[in-house]
């Protein structure tokens, strides 16, 4: 994704562009993916960044607070950022951590329950949890 093209997402999400969102940006958005703060922090490492942790740390629940990319609480231990905000579900294989994308039409509902009173739906996400076939 170009500079551009990312400081066009800000802008429609409503963030500011400085360069260090900038630099956390390019990495998460750079293909369709699920990374971790801390991938994301070693990544930087990689390219002799200098952001800082706390920064990376803030600039990622700024980015899920504006919906630039989702939060996915798969794991108390891991939570990882999804580059993917459009609706879809997920395998997460417990042994080594990986997430899948499952497009959304391919899980079907037969049945759900009905909402509480007062409520609409805003989603429904699928984790299909799965451990390596021993
Ligand atoms: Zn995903």
């Amino acid at each position: 994704m170009s500079r551009l093209d990312i400081l066009s997402l800000f802008e429609q999400h409503g963030i500011l562009p400085t360069p260090q969102r900038i630099e956390v940006a390019e990495i998460l958005l750079e293909r369709p993916q699920h990374l971790s703060a801390e991938q994301i922090i070693e990544r930087l490492k990689q390219a002799d960044s200098r952001v800082s942790k706390a920064t990376v740390y803030n600039t990622l629940k700024l980015f899920g607070e504006r919906g630039l990319v989702r939060e996915l609480m798969v794991d108390p231990e891991r939570k990882f950022y999804d580059s993917t905000t459009g609706p879809h579900h997920h395998f997460y294989n417990v042994d080594n951590g990986e997430l899948v994308d499952i497009p959304g039409d391919q899980v079907r509902f037969a049945d759900l329950p009905a909402l509480p009173d007062g409520t609409e739906r805003e989603s429904v996400e699928v984790l299909i949890r799965v451990r390596t076939s021993r």
